[in-house]
């Protein structure tokens, strides 16, 4: 795998990392089994697009 980009988790695009991009680290907190964590790569607009309206939880 090249190290100078990652595929956008939105539109699957290469995503070059010396660029703005947006990072994702999704954790599924389990209650009776270990936790999962993904990580995800995103085009500062596709984070955009994709996170737009949701809410903070506090
Ligand atoms: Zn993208």
């Amino acid at each position: 795998m090249n190290t100078e980009s990652a595929t956008c988790g939105v539109c699957g695009r290469s995503v070059p990392l010396d660029q703005d991009h947006v990072k994702v680290d999704a954790e599924t907190v389990r209650t009776r089994d270990r936790n999962e964590a993904d990580d995800y790569v995103l085009h500062p607009r596709c984070a955009d697009a994709v996170f737009e309206g949701w809410r903070c939880p506090a």
